[in-house]
């Protein structure tokens, strides 16, 4: 069986074809600069990367294109090899406590969930659409970033604001990264050779998007993304927590709105405004080895932060098994693995210098006497998405 896990953006869409229940990869690839006079289009296939730069008019024409490929390439004899299609969705706010088929009735949902991800929700809608054009009769199934932090107690995710706010309109915290954080956790057991229900983890997930995740025998107890994915850590362009009056403060010495304000916390802050040079952890290693002051304070505030909340999040799980490394820069940045490790001495952690030094490899980076076990597991978030096409649409 074949199943199409699908991330539709606003100008983008990545794809990965997987084979089930083997879960091995057949294709993938990413659609992007759609809507642009030349798009990108990049597929990984039998062990070949090709990229070619169409015309992606919109996304229903990425989408043919990219099933028209499929079967030119040989990777499909036949379209109907496809048995579902999963699209992630990143805002499925306290409606959605489970990935779900799509129909009418889901889809006007994710649109009046639009509020709260204005990005992102009307982006997967038009990815859904898109799909449903080319494939009619293969079933669809909505994954959730959301959902994995529906277990959240109330005293998790409420903010301490007027209580109207939360019942007019919704606000209060939902967090991000669920699929990646549920995908992490219970690997981690895996390895540990634990029943999940008997585990205490905290996974960082560590990408130009960060959040950290606090779980509790396989459920998220609680977790740093907030109503938004401003909240939490800093990021690759976003300032994680503030005081919120540097909003109110910086919109009138420099004459901005709050909307305005807020946009520059969402792109222009975190590594890219810190260090002044980028947003990519790569560029900022480079100049913190280049001896920049404030490259390195950049990583030094960060690793601060993340030690914040694993030091609360031990505290609210009454322990901790094992702290988790994923997502681009959890994978990749071995120095920053180290500054966030090395922090955390005091609750017995010791790391393992050598095994700390690989990328992107699912390794365990702690000593045998270490209190906390640490470890680096690739994220799977695909894989996620089509174990629940297969459970939800009864495909198994
Ligand atoms: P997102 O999915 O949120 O866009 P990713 O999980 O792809 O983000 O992570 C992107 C970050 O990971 C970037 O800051 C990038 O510098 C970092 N990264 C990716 N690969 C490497 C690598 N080989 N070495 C160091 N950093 C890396």
């Amino acid at each position: 069986m074949k199943i199409m896990a699908v991330n539709a953006g606003s100008s983008s869409i990545k794809f990965q074809l997987l084979d089930m229940p083997s879960e091995k990869v057949i294709a993938s690839g990413v659609m992007e600069r759609i809507g642009l006079p030349e798009g990108i289009f990049t597929i990984k296939y039998d062990g070949k990367k090709e990229e070619t730069h169409p015309v992606l008019k919109d996304h229903a024409v990425g989408v043919e294109l990219l099933l028209k490929s499929l079967i030119e390439k040989g990777i499909l004899k036949d379209l109907k090899e496809i048995n579902g299609v999963g699209h992630r969705i990143v805002q499925g706010g306290e409606y959605f406590k489970d990935s779900t088929l799509v129909d009418e009735e889901v889809v006007k949902k994710i649109s009046d969930l639009a509020d709260l991800a204005p990005l992102h929700n009307p982006a997967h809608i038009i990815g859904i659409r898109a799909f449903q054009k080319a494939l009619p009769n293969v079933p669809e199934v909505v994954v959730f970033d959301t959902v994995f932090h529906q277990t959240m107690a109330e005293e998790a995710y409420m903010y301490a604001t007027p209580y109207e706010w939360y019942t007019k309109y919704g606000i209060r915290k939902y967090g991000a990264h669920g699929t990646s954080h549920q995908y992490v956790s219970h690997r981690c057991a895996e390895i540990m050779g634990k029943d999940v229900k008997d585990t205490k983890i905290i996974v960082c997930h560590l990408g130009n998007g960060a959040s950290i995740c606090a779980v509790e025998g396989g459920k998220c107890k609680d977790t740093s993304m907030g109503l938004t994915p401003l909240e939490g850590i800093p990021m690759g362009t976003r300032s994680g927590n503030i005081d919120p009056t540097v909003v109110s403060f910086i919109a009138t010495h420099e004459n901005k709105t709050a909307s305005e304000v807020v946009n520059e916390l969402n792109k222009k802050s975190g590594y890219l405004g810190m260090s002044g040079r980028s947003n990519d952890a790569r560029d900022v290693t480079a100049g913190m080895e280049d001896g920049d002051h404030r490259c390195k304070l950049t990583f030094d505030v960060q690793a601060k932060r993340i030690v914040d909340y694993i030091a609360s999040y031990y505290v609210y799980m009454g322990g901790c098994d094992a702290i988790c490394f994923t997502a681009g820069m959890g994978e990749n940045l071995i120095h920053l693995r180290k500054n966030i490790l090395n922090r955390l001495g005091v609750l017995g952690v010791k790391l393992d210098e050598e095994a700390n030094n690989v990328r992107a490899e699912e390794r365990e980076i702690t000593t045998k006497d270490s209190k906390i076990r640490a470890f680096i597991i690739p994220t799977n978030e695909e894989v996620m998405i089509a174990r629940d096409v297969v459970r939800v649409a009864h495909l198994g």
